[in-house]
């Protein structure tokens, strides 16, 4: 809508016809040296787009003197074109570096891959690969072959499958083993994960019917047992793993659940959402059952997350007893969830990795920062405070912090790991426009805010990041 508060906006016309077309741009050298470099419509677009925002500030404009007021020299609209033609062909998907000390952002890409899976992935991506190929006979293989033999050789399972993410895996296994008939679900385990991913949402497009049992703190065996009947396809548990609930509660275990499941002639379906191969225990991290452990209950199928604990990259990896694996495999949805070879290639280099589990626990990024030692993150941010102190003095105070990063992405709840935390408080600037700064640095610096303080944890900052980060805070505090 035009706001010409009390002026025709013809009083504007020679403002407006003032601007140059699009033409007189296009026979600019600065223009026709962006053509060199870029697509007409690229820079046409930006061209267009720093008109229409002039053309609009002069209709706005309150007065002849602020339309005269708005800059329609040449060196100022060429160089907003050489800015909205430089912001256009960024990248939207980039690299940041993520000081909120959180190790599986959701929001920041989760996991990070090791460096033998990067390798693996340009060698294959970069190339022909065997993927549906099989090398001993000649003939047509399937995709599918590359991670189950490894699969079933680290964690013991009879059979395994890999789809697209975790959420794939639930709904593809709920299908498979369930449509038409009843899912005996706890109360207690209905969870929602990251807002789209809720359990009864995902059950409804499964075509399985939920039968909730128990109550939302406690669910006892006799209450799974009381809902069995002719319809009953299957038993699922869920691994609350974004949650607790804490106080009064009572959950049946996945052995108890499993023998209920044999005694009755059901399988047991066990979302471990985070499945993780490596005990962190001797790391001081809460005990979890891991893959290994789940499956040494003889629970039917367990499916889990590719880019959680495990450390590779998206995928949704199912595992269990081979006759119900048949099943799933066999379901024609199955082609729609299955997984490119840039995964396959992650994917296969990650696992390879766990043959030796102390030196996953090394090269397993996400495992090396959640069990890296609090005295090796108070070195390095004793040394960043140094630097920063030096440098930054006049515009900043830089103190140290005793902070807990979050694991995050739906693992471990609850669990903090103890750190240190570089804390900031600008002297001549607000946090808000420094944490803004920050952002849009390059590469961006996502950082915590709290209590009127930017916080930076290293543990989720890499060793080569460090120098880019503290450039980055050199010029966001200038
Ligand atoms: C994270 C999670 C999912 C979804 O996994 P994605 O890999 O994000 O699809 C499903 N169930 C549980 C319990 C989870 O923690």
């Amino acid at each position: 809508m035009m706001k010409n508060r009390g002026m025709e906006p013809e009083d504007k016309q020679p403002y407006l016809r003032a601007l140059p077309a699009v033409d007189e741009f296009l026979r600019h050298s600065q223009i026709q040296a962006h053509l060199k470099k870029y697509s007409k419509e690229l820079v046409v677009g930006s061209i267009r787009r720093i008109m229409e925002q002039k053309r609009q500030a002069i209709l706005n404009s309150a007065n002849l003197q602020e339309a005269a007021s708005i800059g329609v020299a040449w060196e100022e609209l060429l160089a907003a074109v050489k800015e909205e033609i430089t912001k256009t062909a960024r990248p939207s998907l980039r690299r940041v570096i993520n000081a909120t000390g959180v190790v599986l952002h959701t929001n920041l890409g989760r996991a990070p891959l090791a460096p033998e899976a990067l390798q693996y992935i340009e060698e294959i991506a970069g190339g022909y690969s065997n993927l549906e190929f099989d090398l001993t006979s000649g003939e047509r293989g399937s995709r599918h072959e590359h991670v189950e033999k490894i699969l079933r050789l680290i964690t013991g399972a009879e059979s395994a499958l890999v789809v697209n993410n975790n959420a794939g895996a639930v709904f593809l296994a709920l299908n498979s083993l369930a449509e038409g008939k009843e899912v005996i679900v706890s109360r207690g385990q209905l969870v929602e994960i990251g807002g789209s991913f809720r359990i009864p949402d995902v059950m409804k497009k499964s075509g399985a019917q939920l039968v909730e049992v128990g109550t939302t703190n406690r669910t006892h065996l006799e209450d799974y047992e009381r809902a069995i009947n002719e319809r009953t396809a299957l038993l699922l548990k869920v691994h609350t793993s974004n949650f607790r609930v804490l106080g009064f509660t009572a959950e049946v275990s996945l052995k108890d659940l499993v023998a209920l499941g044999q005694a009755n002639g059901l399988p047991v379906l066990e979302d471990l959402g985070s499945g993780c191969f490596v005990d962190l225990s001797p790391y001081g991290i809460a005990k979890e059952p891991t893959v290994q452990e789940a499956l040494e209950t003889g629970v039917d199928v367990i499916t889990f997350s590719g880019d959680k604990l495990l450390g590779g990259p998206q995928a949704g990896i199912i595992l269990g007893q081979k006759k119900y694996l048949d099943l799933i495999k066999k379901n024609p949805l199955n082609r729609a969830l299955r997984i490119d070879k840039l995964t396959l290639a992650g994917l296969e280099s990650t696992l390879r990795v766990y043959w030796n589990h102390e030196q996953a626990a090394e090269r397993i990024p996400v495992l090396n920062m959640i069990t890296c030692p609090v005295e090796k993150l108070e070195r390095r941010v004793k040394r960043l405070q140094r630097q920063l102190t030096r440098d930054l003095a006049s515009s900043c105070q830089v103190k140290i912090r005793e902070e807990i990063s979050p694991v995050g992405g739906g693992a471990l709840p609850l669990q903090g790991l103890p750190t240190r935390v570089i804390a900031l408080r600008p002297l001549k600037t607000s946090v808000a426009s420094l944490e803004e700064r920050l952002r849009k640095s390059d590469p961006p610096v996502i950082a915590r805010v709290q209590e009127g303080e930017i916080l930076l944890d290293l543990r989720t900052v890499a060793e080569s990041e460090e120098k880019e980060l503290l450039e980055n805070l050199r010029q966001a505090l200038q």
